[in-house]
């Protein structure tokens, strides 16, 4: 049962064959028995309330496609019930007093919440690893990491722990870990999926969107979680999309552009197999490759890791001790108390991004990287709209290497920077993208480690790509792999 998708689960719910109650309770039952530590928060009265609540409307007929599903939510979304913490101690005890948009969209649909899903704190970070509540660990593998900043999202997919994850995707955080934990997750367009309620990093590239098992399953999350929100003042007003119309469109004359810079001395041997491999495939399913060019791909690196951290520092504000969360307990007056709370509530990497980010916008270096940043970025967002005119999608590796070891790079956060080379230049173009498990690598001793393709599309192109994906899908069974013990 738990390794159905949410296609194959709804009609089991619709058809009386499961009730939501023992879909909940089977699934609670994997999340205590896993030692990934992909949860921070469970309460399994709320979630068996929502259950017997999801029961009552399918039993009267009022149930929608997703009514009865279960989903977990990366903890960067705040929710009524279970602690909202953004994987900081910052906010290790905080309970927000309502749902962030997303997850009230989940909840009207009657998804059936499993608890909250470990993550880097304040979603910065590409392995887990800077989580206040310690690191989630690859379920292919529990020496490797899971990826980042959604670990938890993606690892508790891969282990069968929950059917469906919320994610967020700022530099990476949606495709990356999907790609180390061989699941299906996708970015959608900036704007596309309201900001209300999801804990802000950096507002000018943080987007949510969804990890499961297939492309089907995401255009199913995706129906319910995109949408005009008029308290996200960034949110888009378009009209709702049905994601699952074009599923079976022929790929046939799909123009594939391939980036001469994704494929260059960086990328490891195996995820560049496992990705020419899945380019094959498509040639098989009518599409035809067209080597294309994104020349500003290496400047995504310092680009993206100016404007994040301002963003970052101008957003971590608020956490001062007065408003939200933690607040030392001695000091001498109002500017101590600031920075004892600061000093004890954020960690290491957070830290490294205030200081980073105020130091790009102080007077007197605004011009020389903030506002170069900001230009460097357009030109990047222009370097896509060139290659769009000769293709349709654009394909490549999500990363230049599987998972990685955990405690690898603990020591060099460049290095952990480094590793975002092909995610970010979408997130500064505010694209959408999306990674599907496309083969294995080398990895560790023992175990083999996943490797995603990235699936990159113009602006709300979201249902294309999952055409894309679901025609691959629908020929190999990359995606149905699942790591020994799940
Ligand atoms: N790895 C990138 C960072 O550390 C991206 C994180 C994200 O997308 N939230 O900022």
């Amino acid at each position: 049962m738990h390794t159905k998708t949410i296609k194959q689960l709804s009609v089991l719910l619709h058809t009386k064959q499961i009730s939501a109650t023992e879909l909940a309770n089977l699934f609670l039952r994997r999340m205590q028995q896993s030692d990934l530590n992909a949860f921070t928060h469970i309460d399994e009265t709320l979630t068996l309330q929502q259950a017997a609540a999801a029961d009552k409307r399918l039993a009267q007929g009022d149930a929608t496609a997703l009514t009865g599903i279960p989903i977990a939510h990366k903890d960067i979304f705040v929710t009524r019930g279970w602690r909202s913490t953004a994987g900081s101690k910052m906010l290790a005890n905080y309970s927000s007093p309502f749902d962030a948009t997303v997850v009230e969209q989940f909840n009207a649909a009657g998804m059936v919440t499993l608890g909250k899903l470990n993550c880097d704190e304040f979603a910065m970070g590409s392995s887990n690893e800077n989580s206040f509540f310690g690191p989630v660990k690859n379920p292919w593998d529990k020496s490797a990491v899971p990826g980042g900043s959604s670990g938890g999202s993606a690892a508790a997919i891969a282990a069968r722990l929950a059917p469906a994850a919320t994610a967020t995707d700022t530099g990476g955080s949606i495709r990356q870990p999907a790609s180390f934990c061989g699941v299906t997750g996708i970015k959608p367009t900036y704007g596309r999926v309201s900001r209300f309620g999801m804990i802000a990093f950096a507002s000018s590239l943080d987007q949510g969107g969804p990890i499961a098992k297939t492309a089907e399953d995401c255009a199913l999350l995706l129906n319910e979680m995109a949408g005009f929100d008029p308290r996200d003042s960034t949110s888009v007003e378009r009209d709702s999309e049905d994601f699952t119309r074009d599923l079976n469109g022929s790929l046939q004359g799909l123009k594939i552009g391939v980036p001469r810079e994704y494929f260059g001395p960086g990328l490891a041997s195996d995820v560049e197999q496992a990705v020419r491999a899945a380019l094959n495939e498509y040639e098989k399913l009518g599409a035809t490759l067209v080597d294309i060019s994104l020349p500003k791909t290496e400047l995504s690196i310092p680009v993206y890791y100016v404007i994040a951290p301002a963003e970052a520092s101008s957003n971590l504000s608020r956490f001062d001790g007065v408003r939200y969360g933690h607040r030392a307990s001695e000091y001498t007056d109002l500017s101590d108390m600031y920075k004892k709370t600061r000093a004890e509530g954020f960690g290491e990497e957070v830290k490294r991004r205030i200081l980073v980010g105020a130091y790009v916008l102080s007077h007197g270096y605004y011009d020389a990287y903030y506002l170069q940043a900001q230009k460097i970025r357009r030109l990047i967002a222009q370097d896509f709209q060139d290659a769009f005119r000769q293709c349709d999608v654009i394909m490549g590796p999500v990363a230049p290497t599987v998972a990685w070891d955990l405690g690898d790079k603990t020591d060099d956060p460049v290095a952990n920077y480094l590793a975002d080379i092909f995610t970010l230049s979408t997130s500064l173009a505010g694209l959408p993208g999306m990674s599907i498990p496309c083969g294995f690598g080398q990895g560790g001793k023992n175990a083999k480690r996943p490797v995603g393709l990235q699936i990159i599309g113009n602006y709300f192109n979201e249902a294309k790509l999952i055409n894309v994906a679901h025609q691959y899908q629908s020929v190999t069974d990359w995606h149905l792999r699942q790591p020994a013990d799940t």
